[in-house]
C-alpha cells in the first residue's frame, strides 16, 4: 500500500485484467488521429503516458460509421484495414506497460457534416447541420456499426472500448426527452429511450466476449433543459450494469449547455459529489472526473468515498508522468493543467492538433525532443516569465549551464498577474512548477539583478536569449497622465487603489480579466468554492430536477464596482477570447452588469471621468479611475548592445513579438529555442 496515496494507486481488479492503479486517462480528441501519418505520432503521445504509469488509458472518440463522424473524414473504425492502423498505438502502450481502452463516439446532431443521423431531426444549437432522424432500421444498423468497431478495436489490440453515452452525443440524444421526439420502440417512455444505449451494451459485450473492458460513459448530470432526472440516471446505470458494462464513467453537462464544467473558473473536482451519489446504487467500478489535476485532491476524492476511479484528460496532456512522479514522491515536479484549453480544447475546436500551454511537447512527443547537449554551453536567459523560464528550463535539462536574469524579486512575470484573476488561481502551479525545476536543474537564478551587456561581457556567455518581456501600451489621449488613470499592472501587480466607477480603455484579454478583478472586489472567488459555483451557475446541488437546472435561478453577487470597458473597432467585445473559455467571460461580466462600448473615440480624460465620441453623440462617462489595457509593446532595448557583444542573441516572447502574445506562444518558443540551441 503507498503510503501517502493508498486509494490513488491501489490497484483494482476487473476479473479477466487488473489495473494497477485508478488513475484513467480520460478521453480526448487530440487532432493526430485525422493528420497523415498521425497515428506514429499517436503512438509516441501514448507511449510516453503509458511509461508515466496511468492504469487504464482510454483514446480519443473514434466513430464506429461514416454517420457518427464529428466531421468529415474523422476518425473512424470499420474495416480491418483501419484497425491496422490502430495496431500501432496498442503496441507501444503495451511496450509502455500499459492499457489502453478505444472510445467508440457517435456524434449524432453534433456532426458537423451532411450525413449526420439523430434520434429526431432536430437541429443541435452547435452544428449548422441539422440531421437527419434515423430509421427504426437505421437504428438497428447503427448498433450493429458499434458492436462490429468493438470487435475491430480487440482485433487492434486494445484491451477494452469505452462507449460514449453522454455530453450530448447520439446515445444521450436518444435517452433525453429533449432531444428524443420517437414514437416508434425507441422513443417516448424512459424504458423505451434508454433501450437503444442498452442494446448497443449488449451487442458489444457479445462481440468482444468476458474478457473484455467495456466502460459506459453515463451522462450523471446533463446541464441542460429537457436532460435526465437523478431517478432516471440510478435506473439507467443499474441497466448498464446488469447489460455487462464493466465500469460506468461520469458525463457531466452536454456540449451545448451554457455552464462552465471543466474550464480553469471551475472549482477543483466540483461534481464528484454526483458520482458519489451514484455509489450505493451500482456495484461495478464508478469513474469521476473533471477538474481533478493534483494527486491530493485525486486521492481525497478516493478516500471520501465518491468513486472507485479518477479520471483525467488534460493533467496527462500536461504531464505524461504524473503518476509516477506521485508514486516517487515528486509531486512537486507535476506539470500542473490549469485548466486554460488555449492549447488543448481551443486547437481541436479549431481543427488543429492540441497540445498544452504548459507543456508544448503533448502530441509533439517525436518533434520536439529533448536531447542532451553536445557542449557545455554558457547561456544568459535574461527575463524570467513564461518565455524565459520555459527556456531557461529546458535548456538546464539539456545540460547546458544557465544563468537566468531577472531584475525583480521574483520569477514568473506575467504569470502573477494572470494569477490575481478570479478563477485563474493556477496560474500559481505553473509558477510553483517552474520554480522547482530552476532548483531541480541547477540553474543559476539572479533576482534583482538587471543584466546590462556590461554585466554579461563580464560572464563571457556562448549564447544571450532576451526575454524581457513587453511593456503596458501607453494611449495618446489629452489627460492620460493624470493620477487617476492607471495600467492594468499598476492594479493586478501593483495593487493601486481602485474606486467604485471604472472606465477600462481596451476589451482584449486583459480588458476583460480586469473588468473581473474588479467586480469581484474582495470577495473569495467562486472558484475555490463548489457550493457558491454550483448557485451563481444554476446547478440543483441535489442534482433532482430535470437536467440538473430546470427551474433553478442563477444566483450571481453584486458587483463590487460599477464597471464600463471601451474599444475603438465597432467589433463584439470579447470577439478574439479563447474558443471554449471566451463565452464563460462575456456570461460572467453580462451578470455582474459590466457595460461594453465598442466603436467609441477618446475624446479626454479629466478629473470627471473619460469623454468619448460614440458615433451617436459625445458622452462623458463619469468614473473614479481609467485603467489602460491597450495591449502592450516589444521590451527590445537591450538588444542592439547585447549584439555589440559578438555573442549569438536570440530575442523570445513578448520582446520579440509582443502583439498577441500569450504565455502559450511564449512556453512554446522558450522550449523550441531552447531544443536547437
Ligand atoms: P489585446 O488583446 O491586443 O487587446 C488590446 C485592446 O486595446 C484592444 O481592445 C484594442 O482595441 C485596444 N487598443 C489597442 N491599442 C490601443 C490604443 N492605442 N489606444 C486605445 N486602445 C487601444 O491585448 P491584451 O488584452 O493586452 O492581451 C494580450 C494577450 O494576452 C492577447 O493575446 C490575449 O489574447 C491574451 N490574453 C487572453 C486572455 C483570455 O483569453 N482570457 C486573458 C488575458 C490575456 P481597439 O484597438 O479596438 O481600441
Ligand atoms: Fe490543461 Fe491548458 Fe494544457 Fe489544456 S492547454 S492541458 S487546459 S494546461
Amino acid at each position: 500500500m503507498h503510503e501517502k496515496y493508498p486509494h490513488l494507486l491501489a490497484p483494482l481488479d476487473l476479473g479477466h485484467v487488473t489495473l494497477r492503479n485508478r488513475v484513467l486517462m480520460g478521453s480526448m480528441h487530440v487532432g493526430l488521429e485525422e493528420e497523415r501519418g498521425g497515428y506514429k505520432k499517436f503512438a509516441q503521445y501514448f507511449k510516453e503516458r503509458a511509461e508515466g504509469g496511468v492504469g487504464l488509458i482510454v483514446t480519443g472518440g473514434i466513430a464506429p460509421n461514416r454517420e457518427g463522424w464529428t466531421k468529415p473524414f474523422a476518425a473512424k473504425l470499420s474495416t480491418k484495414a483501419e484497425a491496422k492502423k490502430h495496431k500501432r498505438v496498442t503496441d507501444a502502450v503495451h511496450d509502455g506497460g500499459g492499457l489502453i481502452a478505444m472510445q467508440i463516439l457517435h456524434a449524432g446532431r453534433y456532426a458537423y457534416h451532411p450525413l449526420a443521423v439523430a434520434p429526431s431531426a432536430l437541429k443541435s444549437p452547435i452544428s449548422w447541420f441539422k440531421p437527419r432522424a434515423l430509421s427504426s432500421r437505421g437504428v438497428k444498423r447503427t448498433i450493429n456499426d458499434f458492436a462490429n468497431c468493438t470487435a475491430r478495436a480487440r482485433e487492434a489490440g486494445y484491451d477494452g472500448v469505452e462507449i460514449m453515452g453522454s455530453e450530448g452525443y447520439l446515445i444521450n440524444q436518444f435517452i433525453a426527452p429533449r432531444t428524443n421526439r420517437r414514437d416508434d420502440e425507441w422513443g417516448g417512455d424512459y424504458e423505451a429511450r434508454i433501450r437503444f444505449p442498452l442494446e448497443i451494451l449488449r451487442a458489444t459485450r457479445k462481440a468482444a466476449g468476458d474478457d473484455f473492458i467495456i466502460i459506459y460513459r453515463l451522462s450523471m448530470l446533463d446541464l441542460v433543459k429537457g436532460g435526465s432526472t437523478w431517478k432516471e440516471v440510478v435506473q439507467l446505470a443499474k441497466e448498464v450494469e446488469k447489460a455487462g458494462a464493466s465500469i460506468i464513467n461520469t458525463g457531466i453537462g452536454w456540449h451545448e449547455a451554457r455552464i462552465p464544467t471543466i474550464a480553469t473558473m471551475v472549482p477543483r473536482r466540483a461534481f464528484t459529489w454526483v458520482t458519489k451519489k451514484l455509489k450505493e446504487e451500482v456495484s461495478i467500478p464508478l469513474v469521476t472526473s473533471n477538474r481533478l489535476n493534483r494527486p491530493e485532491v485525486c486521492e481525497q476524492v478516493l478516500a471520501d468515498g465518491c468513486a472507485d476511479m479518477v479520471s483525467m484528460a488534460r493533467p496527462l496532456l500536461a504531464d505524461s508522468h504524473f503518476v509516477q512522479k506521485a508514486e516517487q514522491g515528486r509531486e512537486a515536479e507535476i506539470n500542473v493543467c490549469i485548466a486554460c484549453n488555449q492549447a488543448c480544447l481551443d486547437h481541436v475546436f479549431a481543427n488543429k492538433r492540441a497540445s498544452c500551454l504548459v507543456n508544448p511537447r503533448a502530441c509533439h512527443e517525436t518533434e520536439l525532443v529533448v536531447l542532451p547537449a553536445k557542449k557545455k554551453t554558457r547561456v544568459a536567459v535574461v527575463g524570467a516569465g513564461p518565455a524565459g523560464l520555459s527556456c531557461a528550463t529546458v535548456a538546464a535539462e539539456r545540460g547546458l549551464s544557465v544563468t537566468l536574469f531577472e531584475s525583480s524579486d521574483r520569477v514568473g512575470g506575467q504569470l502573477h498577474m494572470a494569477s490575481a484573476i478570479p478563477g485563474k488561481e493556477e496560474f500559481k502551479e505553473t509558477i510553483k512548477y517552474f520554480e522547482t525545476l530552476l532548483e531541480k536543474r541547477g540553474v543559476d537564478v539572479r533576482l534583482h539583478t538587471r543584466a546590462t551587456d556590461e554585466v554579461l561581457r563580464q560572464e563571457k556567455f556562448d549564447h544571450i536569449v532576451l526575454a524581457a518581456g513587453v511593456n503596458p501600451r501607453e494611449v495618446d489621449i489629452p489627460g492620460a497622465d493624470l493620477p487617476h488613470v492607471l495600467s492594468y499592472v499598476d492594479v493586478l501587480l501593483h495593487k493601486k487603489p481602485v474606486g467604485d466607477r471604472v472606465v477600462i480603455i481596451g476589451a482584449g484579454g486583459i480588458g476583460y480579466d480586469v473588468a473581473e478583478f474588479l467586480v469581484h472586489g474582495e470577495r473569495e472567488p467562486s472558484s475555490l468554492h463548489v457550493e457558491e459555483f454550483l448557485a451563481e451557475w444554476g446547478i440543483d446541488p441535489d442534482n433532482e430536477v430535470r437536467g440538473g437546472v430546470e427551474g433553478i435561478e442563477m444566483e450571481w453577487p453584486k458587483a463590487a464596482r460599477q464597471v464600463t470597458v471601451c474599444q475603438r473597432s465597432p467589433d463584439r467585445p470579447g470577439k478574439r477570447l479563447g474558443k471554449t473559455t471566451g463565452w464563460i467571460h462575456r456570461t460572467t461580466l453580462k451578470h455582474y452588469g459590466v457595460r461594453f462600448m465598442p466603436g467609441v473615440s477618446y475624446e479626454k480624460i479629466d478629473e470627471r471621468g473619460i469623454t468619448v465620441d460614440t458615433g451617436r453623440g459625445v458622452e462623458l462617462i463619469e468614473c473614479d479611475n481609467v485603467i489602460i489595457c491597450a495591449g502592450q509593446v516589444p521590451r527590445k532595448e537591450w538588444q542592439a548592445p547585447f549584439e555589440a557583444l559578438g555573442v549569438p542573441v536570440t530575442v523570445i516572447g513578448g520582446a520579440d513579438v509582443a502583439a498577441e502574445l500569450d504565455a502559450k506562444r511564449a512556453i512554446k518558443q522558450g522550449a523550441e529555442v531552447a531544443i536547437a540551441m
